[in-house]
């Protein structure tokens, strides 16, 4: 089975090349489109030839998605992977939130697409584009079916207990404000992976997973379902991020609009793009941050502080909020990559809850398992592959479709 995965943001589109077949998956190719409709667009293509990895690079200008789309398919074209979008057997879209009408991956018809324009609301800056993607994809290969799978998809198994705020009712009621949570494809791709390799069964496995990367979460999950999350009705809520605040006093916003003299969305701006670790020391990539906490700078050492104190009470919340913990895991670029995050992150956590990080382990950077033999909860270093996982939904709902048509 060939599945083209798409991620179509405002001015951009990703996309990665799959082939499905039995055991067996492999990612054919992979790239990018940026700057949509800017002054100077650029493309990249990356596959394999004979084992050896090639990349082009292109500066065509394309004012649309629609152009973007079949510069895609030119490149899988001239890169001799891809005749025709029409040969694909599906199309995989990322989309960032599903509300509560999209609890799983969906096959896209004139119905399920008006549905989830209805929603577009709850995520502007993400799925009027990830909307587009879709919309343009059906254009160009009407016969393909086009699957949409849900950052938020995953967390739909959370109690009303925590997923409800305590706000007036009628804001969930009338306006659907509620915590969502995101980052539901990793956390499940994440969770599936942590069962094999402590051979567990998935419906029988208790985690807790921590996706940290610019943008970062966790989950409680419980049995194979997520019970808790830490990111909320958007992306800003939990962890500190790259450029996102994470959880802060709520009265800050009317207080700093009044001080500043500015309105809500100016201070919805400094919470999301001028805050967490870029508002402590001015830098947002966690390696920058690490070396200079390294050559001594204060405020970079307070940002790498807080960011893993933070998470680090995330653990103990979800801890409790789970019984019985079988792994932390961690992935994403900072979890899958940072042995001074984990460790900072797992400090103090064997007097705690019983959690003892292997120190040679973890740095050495090869291992999987990286607790202590004695630890009661066992720590996974997990790479997350989220394009993957969107291509394993995807090709599940073609199979179902095409028991339909037999
Ligand atoms: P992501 O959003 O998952 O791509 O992750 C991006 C973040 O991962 C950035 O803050 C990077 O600085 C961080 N990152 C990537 N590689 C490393 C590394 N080797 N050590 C520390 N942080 C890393």
């Amino acid at each position: 089975m060939k599945i083209l995965v798409l991620n179509s943001g405002s001015s951009s589109i990703k996309f990665q090349l799959f082939i499905l077949g039995g055991e067996q998956t492999s990612s054919i190719a992979s790239g990018f489109i940026e700057k949509i409709a800017e002054n100077s667009s650029f493309q990249m293509i990356k596959y394999y030839l004979d084992e050896k990895e090639i990349k082009k690079e292109y500066k065509k200008k394309i004012e649309t998605h629609k152009e973007g789309l079949l510069v895609v398919s030119e490149m899988l074209k001239s890169c001799s992977l891809l005749d025709d979008f029409t040969l694909l057997d599906g199309i995989g879209h990322r989309v960032v939130h599903g509300g509560e009408l999209f609890s799983a991956a969906t096959l896209i018809d004139d119905n399920s697409l008006e549905s989830l324009k209805s929603i577009s609301h709850l995520a502007p800056l993400h799925n009027p584009a990830n909307i587009t993607g879709i919309e343009v994809a059906r254009d160009l290969a009407p016969n393909v079916p086009q699957i949409a799978i849900f950052d938020t998809s995953f967390h739909q198994s959370l109690p009303k207990r925590a997923y409800m705020y305590a706000l007036p009712k009628e804001w969930y009621e009338n306006h659907h404000v509620r915590r969502y949570g995101f980052h539901g494809t990793s956390h499940f791709f994440v969770a599936k992976e942590s069962a094999k390799i402590l051979g567990k069964e998935f419906y029988e496995i208790n985690l807790i997973t921590l996706h940290l990367g610019n943008g970062a979460s966790g989950a409680a999950i419980k049995n194979g379902e997520s019970i808790d999350t830490s990111m909320g009705l958007t992306p800003l809520e939990g962890f500190v991020m790259g450029s996102r605040c994470g959880d802060i006093d709520p009265a800050i916003l009317p207080f700093m609009a009044k001080k500043l003299g500015c309105d809500v969305s100016e201070i919805e701006n400094y919470l999301n793009k001028k805050s967490g670790l870029l508002g402590i020391c001015g830098e947002n990539d966690l390696r920058e941050i690490i070396k200079r906490a390294e050559d001594g700078d204060k405020d970079a050492s307070l940002a790498l502080d807080i960011f893993c104190y933070r998470i680090k009470k995330y653990i103990g919340a979800y801890t409790v909020a789970l019984g019985r913990v079988d792994a932390i895991v961690f992935t994403g670029g900072i979890g899958e990559n940072s042995p001074l995050v984990r460790s900072k992150t797992c400090e103090g956590l064997e007097e705690s809850i019983g959690a003892i990080l292997d120190e040679e382990r973890n740095r050495d950077g090869n291992f999987v398992e990286i607790a202590k033999k004695d630890s009661k909860i066992e720590i996974l270093v997990v790479k997350t592959n989220e394009e993957l996982e969107i291509a394993i939904q995807s090709s599940e709902i073609i199979k179902k479709v095409n028991k339909e048509f037999l």
